[in-house]
């Protein structure tokens, strides 16, 4: 393990916030992740794990060590079902190559959730969603590292408390454990496709495409976010920057009073809607807003960007900013989805 102090974490989160990290450890295998967890035990160091850094701000320097998962590896583990494939996946592969890698192999599931930027390992902590599927379709199981003990834990789909953009990992079992690798379950021969969500179905139509395969649909899931989404290396951001909020009906209902034209969706619970926190902040007048290099995209008001040279605090700042302007008007509470360090 090469252990490196005072180490720029600006190439490590597509924020592209320019921090340091007062260790820094790259770990490629389960012994040198054992490895720096004891010496982080022994020197009482507090541990950060990081893995592609597209879901996290960095507002100051990182006390203490932060581990890149680098724990690579993908193989088919059980191929002996007839319509399904189990695969194993190290916790630092990058989820893009993953998915790119299973559709090669004709396996079905994980189309929809083309072009999401981060960490096979990142993938179970807020269960990461996109056009209408989420990673808790197709998981099986995850291996992690107790943090505090260095025990290796297995936890099964439930044992993850999977919610919408949510996991125990982001609640009870926050900075516990580092995962290693995950399990999933993928389809094969008869695929189960998911077209309805967004602008699938018309981009397909636009390619010219009536019998869509897997592949066809991770195309379209693929020109849909290049055209609307910022590209991390040209304009630094961690996607959505707001979970999209749930209020109950009778306030939805209330508030079509006022707002007819209120953008809503079923919520995940029973009795509540979801709305989307991207056309909230539009109607606040945000999107395209710049205030020195910290901004709101002007093509989905979600995203909060760092033209250049932003810092955490700026850009924490432009996000207080926005949850009041839309507590205001509309009496919402945004929450961000973005982890603040
Ligand atoms: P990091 O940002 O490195 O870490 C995120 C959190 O997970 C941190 O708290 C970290 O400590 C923890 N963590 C990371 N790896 C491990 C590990 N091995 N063990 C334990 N804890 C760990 N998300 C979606 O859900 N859907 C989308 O469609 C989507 N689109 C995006 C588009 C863009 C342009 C961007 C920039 C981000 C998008 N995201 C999306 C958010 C992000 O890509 C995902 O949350 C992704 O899973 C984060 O992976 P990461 O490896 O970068 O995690
Ligand atoms: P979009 O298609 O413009 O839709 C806006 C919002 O409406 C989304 O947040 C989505 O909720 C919701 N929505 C749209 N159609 C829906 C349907 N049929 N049923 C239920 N909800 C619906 O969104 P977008 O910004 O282009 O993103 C497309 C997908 O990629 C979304 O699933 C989004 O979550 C995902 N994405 C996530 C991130 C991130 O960082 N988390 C970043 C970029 C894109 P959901 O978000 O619940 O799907």
């Amino acid at each position: 393990m090469e252990l490196l102090s005072h180490h720029s974490l600006r190439p490590y989160n597509t924020f592209g916030m320019d921090c340091r990290a007062e260790f820094f450890a790259r770990v490629a295998d389960l012994s040198a992740l054992l490895e720096a967890l004891q010496w982080a035990r022994q020197k009482q160091q507090p541990i950060h794990i990081l893995g592609g850094g597209s879901n996290v701000l960095l507002t100051a320097d990182v006390p203490g060590l932060v581990l890149h998962n680098a724990i690579k590896g993908i193989e088919v583990v059980d191929a002996t079902a007839e319509d399904a494939v189990i695969i194993a996946a190290g916790a630092g592969v990058t989820w893009h190559d993953l998915v790119m890698w299973s559709l090669q192999q004709d396996l079905g599931g994980l189309e929809n959730l083309s072009l999401i930027p981060g960490t096979a390992g990142a993938a179970p902590i807020q269960n990461i969603g996109a056009y209408g599927v989420e990673l808790k379709d197709v998981f099986e199981k995850l291996e992690a590292v107790s943090i505090e003990d260095g025990q290796l834990h297995t936890f099964s789909n439930a044992d993850c408390r999977f919610g919408y953009r949510d996991s125990i990992f982001k609640n009870e079992y926050k900075n516990r454990y580092c995962i290693t690798k995950i399990y999933l379950k993928l389809s094969k021969g008869a695929h189960q496709l998911h077209t309805g969500y967004g602008a699938i179905q018309e981009t397909l139509e636009a390619m010219g495409i009536r019998q869509a395969t897997i592949q066809d649909v991770s195309k379209a899931v693929i020109y849909i976010r290049s055209s609307k989404l910022p590209n991390p290396a040209e304009i630094g951001n961690a996607g959505s920057f707001f979970k999209n909020p749930e209020i109950e009906i009778d306030r939805l209902e209330a508030l079509k009073e006022q707002y007819p034209h209120i953008i809503s969706f079923a919520g995940t619970t029973p009795g509540y809607a979801k709305v989307p926190a991207g056309w909230l902040i539009d109607q606040c007048g945000w999107r395209g807003y710049r205030q020195g290099d910290a901004g709101c995209y002007d093509k989905q008001a979600l995203v909060l960007v760092n033209y250049g040279h932003a810092t955490g605090a700026e850009i924490t700042s432009l996000a207080r900013n926005i949850v009041a302007s839309v507590k205001e008007k509309f009496g919402i509470v945004l929450s961000p989805e973005v982890n603040i360090w």
